[in-house]
């Protein structure tokens, strides 16, 4: 009798389960530091967890070992997990009754296609909460040490995806371009040469300053201060990474590109070494603590 009513109670439970719940949730740029307690908290709650491929290997150590892990990123030139795709596993989980976590990289509302999941999730009737994370950008201007906007030479903000897939955005991006403005452009790529005409046309001068980050916020950081003149001659950087052009990031913690003779034999080489290895740096003195 205790048996039947035992199965009875699992069936019951399957078939009648309360649908769970789905976070959209920003990961940050890639140091698990800077993830919010709020996201750490659903992290360690969760029962599914779907993460983009910029979702660093230390945010990722924060799940636990109960926890499923999919990646459904979309690397480039490799199979990608469709976004339908996403959406069925997303709410079927959630249907099943789990805790989803869908896993972007930086902030989940910018440049991350999740007006598509949020429509998808309305339109199941799962509920669903977003949890807001640092963009990159955010993160890049901490580690250079500069301001994004400034009260008299920086005015503006303006975030400009440069995708060069099929689903790239409109380039009426140049009405923005001004000298009062800071452009920060993600997914630059390492050709620059239709930004740099493009920017050129829309009137900013060859001096115009540069700053091209990598890796923003993990060990691996690495920041090139240079002019729009010489954006070109760079050596490519490794992905992911950022450009932010505007008067903004004049003065940049960074190394110089092209490298000034005179300063670089003064210093020494090891002046490029102590910024990309700063993040590790910083983070062993508060471990130390
Ligand atoms: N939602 C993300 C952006 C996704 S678009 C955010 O808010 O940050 C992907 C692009 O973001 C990358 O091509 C790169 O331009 C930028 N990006 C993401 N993480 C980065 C990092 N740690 N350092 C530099 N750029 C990064």
């Amino acid at each position: 009798m205790l048996a039947f009513f035992k199965t009875w109670e699992v069936l019951v439970a399957t078939r009648y389960a309360l649908p769970g719940k789905v976070y959209l949730a920003g990961a940050g740029p890639g140091s698990a530091k800077l993830l919010t307690l709020r996201a750490l908290e659903v992290l360690q709650q969760a029962d599914l967890v779907l993460h983009d491929d910029l979702v660093s290997a230390d945010v990722l150590a924060c799940i636990p070992a109960r926890t499923a892990v999919h990646s459904v990123g979309k690397r480039c030139g490799q199979k990608r997990t469709t976004q339908k795709e996403i959406h069925r596993q997303m709410i079927g989980a959630a249907r099943g009754g789990q805790t989803v976590v869908r896993l972007k990289g930086g902030d989940p509302l910018i440049f991350g296609r999740t007006h598509e999941e949020i429509s998808a999730l309305r339109q199941a009737g799962i509920e669903f909460e977003i949890i807001p994370g640092i963009t990159a950008a955010a993160a890049a201007a901490a580690g250079a040490q500069i301001p994004l906007t400034e009260r008299n030479s920086a005015e503006k903000l303006v975030f400009v995806s440069n995708h060069p897939g099929p689903e790239k955005m409109s380039r009426n991006w140049h009405t923005s371009v001004t000298q009062d403005a800071t452009m920060v452009f993600y997914m630059p790529g390492n050709d620059y040469s239709a930004l740099i005409s493009e920017l050129a046309t829309s009137g900013l001068g060859e001096r115009t300053p540069c700053l091209l980050v990598s890796q923003a916020a993990r060990p691996e950081q690495r920041m090139i201060r240079t002019s729009l003149g010489a954006l070109g001659t760079v050596p490519g950087i490794a992905a992911p990474s950022l450009l932010i052009v505007g008067s903004a990031v004049a003065g940049a913690r960074a190394e110089e590109w092209p490298a000034p003779a005179s300063r670089t034999e003064e210093l020494g080489a090891p002046e490029v070494e102590e910024f990309s290895l700063g993040l590790r740096r910083d983070t062993d003195k508060l471990a130390a603590r």
